[in-house]
């Protein structure tokens, strides 16, 4: 029998049936008879101006913020502005602008929503649909001048428009990242966005939560022209006299119901269903996308009051904040001073990453290694980062050669007391680094900061060969470089309070997250993953198969299982930092021999083609699958139970100095699953260890 790809019948059954479920919003709140019968009410946070051309300006200016966001306020006053053009005959085209030097709208307020009780959230989402939708009926054409961050409500607003213009700054990012907060975008987001783009790249922009830059939005099709900031003015006053765009026909729409279920089995495959946002975000969107808009606006609301009650969205939530936090957050004392030149000694894998990251940001860079081989090596490494974030247009073509100016080197000593910090990232032995320090401290200014990229090397051992210890810190990257957001800023009880200040700004300064963590062996990563790695090990070595421990941790929600891990990692650097905190620890850290064999018969992992797996090439070569599903269960206890055991312990030893910071820190160095929260978090709320 043939089979139809595309079964109508089945479709429409299927769309009445979700249509027609009774809504879990049963009447209109009274926020929303406000905004109908609302007093005019004083402008604080929005411009309104109409010049002589009938062009209404409308400059959104989050009153003593620096951010434009959506709540209860900004979106009343709005309203009231909206009003106002309504009635004024005068208004022939309505362009909304930012008046923030980075932001044009952050989107809803995250905070509201966190401490709002949920009928008050569904109430707020209710306003928003409204007041967009307001906009959208508007009988003038509206154009959103995009200009700085674009996101969530911020984007939702730009789409009510019918144009959509964006500056070239780097600053503008355009996206609906909702489903990275365990939600949706449920003020029309997933409802008109599909109609814009069609369905497959909504559900990919959606599912995915992206954020794109000014020039991938305009290929993707969110906005439609891209200009220099000075110039938006000039063209948004353009489109206000030509005719409105219509929105095209989008074909593949016809066929959402397919490229839902299609995109619903891969983000299943994916997700393995721990994120139902995303898969709920897929489902709005492939039926949103038909119908009326009201319809689409009622699924939305639907799904984000279900979504907002779950405890994916909370952890989601709370990491946000955490992490919204340790990037802004200043040092408790201390005068941070600017970095504008740094030094970063060894041209490895982690010294090139660091110097590529550093001229990224701006810094001027010398990188030194001991031959010009190394530093070519090194180079290479930096040349192939940059082009290829020029060829994925992450960047353009003169910044990346800006970044590689930036960058000089040297492999002969030469004076550095012209430079602000040295980073060392040379060979992991101690007696090397010692050498280094020793011979750094005659040659740079009494006071450059000297910052190690040890991984697990005593920081006081290495600040004793220094006359200037208060100067010395870790600053541990994690590889790689350009893509982990995480830097542990490793601090001894004599750091000066500046050079700690100094180490926290500059790092946030790179756009990464910096946890403050003591010096002890293994830091706070390492120490909490290793336990946890050695266990797998073991498990494997007393019989279950590789494969069972990797698919029990990828059902916990681990981006990687645990052996694939340590092939990843190498089996001699994991077995090397597996020695020594087993030393450090030896009634915890009991070793096991299992790593030591496979070293011992040169299988590093990925690198020399096999540890747990075996590769070809770069690549696995698949072994014979044979779950035992009834195992994993009790592997990812056991092995979740040890992530958060010795996380308690470093919370309870200070080795970091909150149980936020080390959640923060796993979800950011290890991709500890994010919708549990961190391993303090999912304890605590397993109850599976005293909190
Ligand atoms: P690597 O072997 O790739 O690079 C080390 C570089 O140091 C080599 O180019 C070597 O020539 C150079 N070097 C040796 N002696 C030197 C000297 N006297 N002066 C200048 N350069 C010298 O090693 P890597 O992976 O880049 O690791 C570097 C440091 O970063 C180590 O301390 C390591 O523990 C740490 N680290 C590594 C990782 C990782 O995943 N690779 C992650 C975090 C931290």
């Amino acid at each position: 029998m043939k089979t139809k790809l595309f079964n109508l019948d089945y479709f429409k059954a299927m769309k009445t049936n979700f249509l027609n479920r009774p809504s879990v919003i049963h009447d209109p709140p009274h926020v929303l008879e406000n905004i109908v019968l609302g007093d005019p009410i004083p402008a604080k946070h929005f411009r309104l101006d109409v010049d002589h051309d009938g062009i209404a300006w409308l400059v959104f200016d989050t009153l003593k913020s620096s951010a434009n966001i959506w709540n209860e306020e900004t979106l009343r006053e709005f309203n009231h502005h909206l009003e106002a053009v309504e009635h004024d005959t005068r208004v022939k085209a309505l362009v909304l602008k930012s008046a923030k030097e980075r932001i044009f709208v952050a989107g809803a307020d995250i905070k509201l929503i966190r401490n709002l009780p949920h009928v008050r959230v569904n109430d707020l989402i209710w306003l928003g649909q409204a007041v967009f939708d307001r906009l959208a009926r508007l009988r003038v054409p509206k154009i959103a001048a995009i200009h700085g961050a674009c996101m969530g409500g911020g984007f939702e607003v730009a789409l009510a428009c019918d144009w959509r213009i964006a500056s070239d700054h780097p600053s503008t990012k355009i996206g609906l990242p909702e489903t990275q907060l365990g939600i949706l975008p449920a003020w029309g987001g997933s409802t008109r966005l599909p109609r814009l783009i069609g369905i497959r790249k909504a559900l990919d922009l959606i599912a995915g939560g992206k954020l794109l830059n000014a020039e991938a939005a305009k290929r993707a099709g969110l906005v439609s022209h891209v200009v220099a900031a000075e110039n938006l003015d000039t063209l948004a006053r353009r489109l206000a006299r030509v005719r409105r765009p219509h929105l095209r026909f989008r074909f593949e729409n016809l066929f959402s119901w397919f490229i839902g279920r299609t995109a619903k089995r891969k983000v299943l495959e994916k997700t393995r269903g721990l994120y139902p946002s995303v898969t709920k975000a897929v489902d709005v969107v492939s039926h949103a996308v038909h119908g009326d808009i009201d319809n689409g606006l009622l699924l939305e609301r639907e799904a984000v009051a279900e979504l907002i009650k779950s405890r994916e969205a909370s952890r989601l939530i709370d990491l946000f904040f955490k992490r919204e936090e340790a990037n802004k957050r200043p040092a408790a004392t201390g005068t941070a001073i600017p970095i504008h030149d740094a030094v970063v000694i060894g041209a490895g894998v982690m010294g090139s990453g660091i110097a590529h990251t550093l001229a990224s940001r701006g810094v001027r860079v010398l990188m030194t290694d001991v031959t010009n081989d190394s530093l070519a090596r090194g180079l290479e490494r930096i040349h192939g980062l940059v082009s290829e974030a020029t060829r994925r247009r992450l960047v353009t073509r003169v910044k990346g050669r800006d970044t590689l100016d930036r960058i000089s080197t040297t492999p002969v000593p030469v004076p550095l007391n012209r430079h602000h910090l040295v980073i060392e990232a040379a060979t992991e032995t101690m007696e090397l680094k010692k050498k280094i320090f020793a011979d750094l401290a005659g040659r740079v200014a009494n006071d450059t900061i000297l910052a190690t990229n040890t991984s697990a090397l005593s920081v006081a051992e290495l600040a004793r060969t220094v006359p200037n210890p208060e100067r010395v810190i870790g600053l541990h990257f994690f590889n790689p470089v350009h893509r982990m957001p995480l830097v542990e800023v490793i601090t001894l009880p004599e750091t000066s309070p500046d050079v700690l200040a100094t180490a926290i700004t500059f790092v946030q300064k790179l756009g990464k997250t910096p946890v403050v963590v003591k010096d002890s062996p293994g830091f706070l990563v390492n120490r909490i993953l290793i336990p946890y790695l050695m266990e797998a090990v073991r498990l494997h070595d007393s019989g279950i198969p590789v494969n069972d421990i990797d698919e029990a941790m990828l059902k916990f929600g681990m981006p990687m299982g645990p052996m694939r891990l340590l092939d990843e990692i190498g089996l001699d650097v994991a077995a090397h930092v597996a020695k020594s905190l087993a030393h450090a620890f030896p009634d915890r850290f009991p070793h096991t021999d299992a790593l030591d064999r496979l070293v011992a018969a040169g299988h590093f992992g990925k690198k020399t083609g096999q540890g747990f797996y075996r590769y070809k090439d770069g690549r696995e070569i698949l072994p014979d699958v044979h779950y035992d599903l009834p195992r994993h269960e009790s592997i990812q206890t056991n092995l979740a139970l040890l992530i958060s055991q010795e996380a308690m312990r470093c919370l309870k030893e200070g080795i970091a100095r909150s149980a936020d910071d080390i959640d923060l820190a796993m979800v950011l160095g290890t991709g500890y699953p994010p919708f549990r929260g961190g391993p303090i978090t999912f304890a605590r709320d397993t109850g599976i260890i005293d909190y």
